[in-house]
């Protein structure tokens, strides 16, 4: 049992003033593996309070300064690779390769925040004027489950390169990787008060954060419905806000593509992260023509994907990260079967063998109305949809026809004309066969799947403020 009692501000690990605690979860055996001390607004306030100090001095440090501090922000994260790799198994249960991932993407986030910093324009001239990049002051900085070191890592050193300071109100269910990187922030010696981390709930640390004068900026992560309720929090001191919220995204297989090669893909792309993942493509559009044969190849590839054990070198669906999860899940695959929906593969209940753990079968939907509910509303588990469209105008129409725009995959022989219909899809990020993701690139949603970009030189923008300065 690990017990995580304190926060991190001011360049300290201090007692909490909120008292609650909350258990930590192995999702894969269900067990309680620890207990996590819960902040209060008061926590959420001595946090802020320690980055406003901080932040003139944070604001005023050369690029070469920052860049050392971010140097030994990654060193210290690489340093702990075993740690973070052992409270990722253990409290997330990703499975081998995901895991590895998850491991190694906290660096490479922090080193690619380097390298935009490292010839960031900050200074900039316009006609007559100069205009000057600011740091826009205490960022708030909100994290999910999903990927909690990753996205901790990644806003943070964005917030430090761009000269802000920042407080982090990370995932409650994700306290064992949180601890792994305040230890790592500990190692670094980062100057007091630049980086900051409180544990607990959204609505009451979180809430602190999006209410607080002092904050400027929150960047979150999360659920489009928490995503609301803080940008109407944040409007009250016109907070600014980078949104990263849900999705519900398409796979649009052309009537050129080859059966084997999309379905291994389309499957890849929405299982992704256990299907736990903001991108994942779960909406699979395939031409009437060739329906059977795509649902015949979608099937076997469903079928052949191991729900089990993370620590298996075979599985690459793992369990849910809670058993609410797993509910909301279970409830989602009985909707689709209510809803008229036909299953290729899985169903309601655990895979074949399995007693315990979160687990959920791998599942695939055809027969699927774009207007049923598992086509419209972000599932988050391994369920797919195959959704029949009679030409590339109603594939498109049918892509687009959802809230959310974060992420869309389209697959096809012919790449020119992939690439054409992929230009047609509202979207943050469409990828054309391929799951590549290029970090340097902007990434985020349209429409309902968030504000703003992260990322590159667009996430660094995020954290400034332009001033322009004419003079004489
Ligand atoms: P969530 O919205 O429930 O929680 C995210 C974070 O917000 C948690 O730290 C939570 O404590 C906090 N929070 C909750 N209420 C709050 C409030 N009122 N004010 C401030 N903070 C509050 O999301 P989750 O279940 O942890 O994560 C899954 C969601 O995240 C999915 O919808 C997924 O699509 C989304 N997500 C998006 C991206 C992206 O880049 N677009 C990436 C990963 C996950």
């Amino acid at each position: 049992m690990q017990r995580i009692e304190q926060h991190y501000i001011n360049g300290a690990f201090v007692a909490s003033h909120g008292q609650d605690t909350a258990d930590l979860h192995n999702p894969a055996t269900e067990e309680v593996i620890g207990t996590v001390r819960l902040g209060d607004a008061v926590d959420a306030e001595r946090a802020i309070a320690a980055a406003k100090v901080a932040l003139p001095a944070q604001a005023a440090r050369s690029v070469a300064e920052r860049l050392a501090m971010l140097g030994r922000f990654r060193d210290a994260m690489a340093e702990r690779r075993d740690a973070l790799h052992a409270a990722v198994l253990a409290e997330y249960g990703a499975p081998a390769a995901r895991s590895r991932w998850m491991v190694e993407h906290p660096v490479q986030v922090i080193d690619d925040a380097m390298r935009v910093l490292a010839d960031f324009p900050f200074q900039r001239s316009v006609g007559q004027a100069q205009v000057h990049l600011l740091p826009v002051g205490v960022a708030g900085l909100v994290t999910p489950w999903n990927s909690n070191a990753s996205f901790i890592c990644g806003k943070l050193a964005t917030a430090l390169a761009a000269g802000c300071t920042a407080v982090v109100k990370p995932s409650e269910m994700s306290a064992l990787q949180t601890q792994v990187v305040m230890e790592a922030l500990h190692a670094a010696q980062l100057p007091a008060g630049v980086a900051n981390i409180v544990n607990g709930l959204g609505q009451e640390v979180g809430a602190a954060l999006s209410a607080s004068p002092d904050v400027a900026k929150i960047s979150f992560t999360g659920s489009t419905a928490t995503g609301r309720a803080i940008l109407r929090a944040g409007a009250e001191t016109f907070k600014r806000v980078t949104l990263e919220l849900g999705g519900k995204s398409p796979t649009l297989i052309l009537a050129d593509a080859d059966a084997q090669t999309a379905a291994t893909l389309a499957v890849q792309a929405g299982f992704i992260n256990s299907g736990q993942a903001c991108v994942a493509g779960t909406r699979i559009l395939v031409p009437e023509s060739r329906r059977a044969e795509f649902e015949d190849a979608l099937a076997a590839a469903v079928q052949a994907v191991r729900s089990g054990d993370p620590n298996d070198a075979a599985t690459t669906v793992g369990p849910m990260v809670s058993e609410r999860q797993w509910q909301r899940v279970q409830g989602y695959i009985r909707t689709g079967v209510e809803e008229g929906a036909r299953l290729l593969a899985g169903g309601e209940g655990r895979p074949e063998g399995l007693s315990r753990g979160w687990y959920v079968r791998p599942t695939l939907f055809t027969d699927v109305r774009n207007d049923m509910t598992i086509a419209r509303e972000e599932i988050f588990g391994p369920v797919l949809c195959v959704i029949g469209y009679r030409d590339e105008a109603e594939a498109v129409a049918i892509a687009n026809d959802t809230p959310y725009g974060l992420s869309a995959l389209v697959i096809g022989a012919d790449e020119a004309h992939a690439t054409a219909v992929a230009r047609q899809i509202q979207s943050g990020r469409v990828l054309v066969n391929t799951l590549r993701h290029e970090p340097l690139a902007p990434f985020g949603g349209m429409k309902q799947s968030g504000i703003g970009r992260e990322c590159g030189a667009w996430g660094m923008e995020a954290f400034l403020e332009a001033q322009t300065l004419v003079v004489g």
